[in-house]
């Protein structure tokens, strides 16, 4: 959807999971609002290029609240978005033996302690792996979605309730125009009136901010590769995240029909804090990398642990800026970050760190006026 845009009600800058979504409930709670997208179509970006896991808890044993909240969302995700559900393989934990930060003792027990189910993996899965390296593997309850398919469930809601798109359409910045009323000056110069507005744009958050003369968060960027494989035969219907440290994930990735492959030392190709390293344009300088894949490097190292990983063949990688808050570094957490008149009036901040958060920023947005669950939500002042 293109032409003038004139004034509206709410904008929504960026149409990855979180502006269509948020668009979704502002449209359904009865306000007016467009979402401007730079790229050509919704969830190009960080919500089609990620891992496709549904978090069920198991991921986080160092961070208890994200694993909980993790927990309680699962299965709403999981029946709203039926649709993109991808469950037909195991899901398998595997604990090395040596360098984890957690003993299959402790990770049994903390998945007991979550409530998140878990059984001794049967004989056949058991073999797969290297038991000079891997202590115990389990069986859990975790699925992947397709990311194309959520695409397309969440541009028909969009387009059902008539929710404006517009396209190849980039901010600049934001500024208080009269009153409590913004404008938003897109990167051609247009620019326009609304009422308030979201900034949804994960990686490039801090653009926006920096743009408009504001205070950047404490963002981590990394530039991450994930790299897309076809398994052999015996992993095909696998899931297999060998845990907690630095080690690797190979599953399915239903949006290409291949096994994703990443590697806790090798997915991270370099990172940088922008309050302390300096401000960098994330997408600008992904754009202008010249990338070597470590894809080599990632099967080389997991096939240690998952022998029959040394068959896979390496098809191609996707490349995309993964942003943290910086405080979650060493804990592993993904709390959702949602500010409110963040140095203007009715402007609105919100990232959640993977997909299924999307529901904490719901419950936050919908209790605006009520005190809400501040342990799901980034300390507003915590510039650690
Ligand atoms: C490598 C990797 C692996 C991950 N693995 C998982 C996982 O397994 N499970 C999980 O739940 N989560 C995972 N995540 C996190 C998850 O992908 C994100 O939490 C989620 O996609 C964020 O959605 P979003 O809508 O905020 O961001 P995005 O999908 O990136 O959307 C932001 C949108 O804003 C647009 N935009 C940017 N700047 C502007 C501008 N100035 N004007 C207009 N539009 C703009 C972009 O084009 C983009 O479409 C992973 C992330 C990465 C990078």
């Amino acid at each position: 959807m293109g032409g003038q845009l004139t004034s509206w009600d709410t904008v929504i800058i960026g149409g990855g999971f979180y502006g269509c979504a948020l668009a979704v409930f502002l449209r359904q709670n009865g306000y007016k609002a467009v979402i401007l997208e730079a790229s050509e179509d919704l969830m190009q970006r960080a919500s089609y290029v990620n891992q496709a896991r549904i978090h069920n808890g198991y991921h986080y044993p160092r961070s208890f609240i994200t694993a909980w909240r993790s927990l309680v969302n699962f299965p709403r995700f999981t029946l709203e978005f039926r649709e993109c559900v991808d469950n037909s393989f195991e899901k398998i934990y595997a604990i090395a033996r040596r360098g984890s930060k957690v003993n299959a003792y402790q990770f049994k027990e903390f998945c007991r302690n979550i409530g998140a189910p878990i059984h001794p993996a049967p004989p056949p899965v058991k073999r797969l792996f290297n038991t000079a390296l891997i202590e115990e593997v389990f069986t859990v309850r975790e699925f992947a979605f397709n990311a194309a398919v959520l695409r397309d469930l969440m541009r028909d809601k969009l387009t059902r309730l008539d929710v404006p798109m517009r396209f190849q359409t980039e901010v600049h910045h934001i500024e208080q125009a009269d009153g409590d009323t913004l404008n938003v000056t897109l990167s051609t110069g247009e620019s326009i009136r609304t009422q308030a507005v979201f900034n949804c744009t994960y990686a490039q958050i801090n653009t926006v901010l920096q743009n408009s003369g504001l205070p950047m968060l404490p963002m981590k960027h990394e530039i991450t590769e994930l790299a897309l494989i076809e398994p052999p035969p015996e992993l095909r219907e696998l899931g297999i995240t060998v845990m907690d440290g630095a080690f690797f994930s190979t599953m399915p990735f239903p949006a290409a029909g291949l096994h994703s492959l990443s590697h806790v030392r090798y997915t991270p190709h370099e990172s940088w804090a922008d309050l302390v390293n300096g401000y960098r344009n994330p997408y600008a300088y992904l754009a202008e990398l010249d990338i070597q894949t470590h894809a080599t490097y990632m099967i080389h190292d997991s096939q240690r642990y998952l022998p029959a990983l040394s068959k896979a063949r390496y098809v191609r990688s996707l490349y995309e800026v993964k942003t943290v808050l910086l405080k979650n570094e060493t804990d592993d957490g993904r709390p959702i970050l949602c500010r409110e008149h963040y140095g203007l009036k009715n402007l609105y901040l919100v990232m959640g760190g993977k997909i299924d958060n999307i529901y904490d920023v719901l419950k936050y947005l919908q209790q605006f006026a009520q005190p809400i669950d501040q342990e799901m939500v980034e300390a507003p002042h915590d510039q650690s």
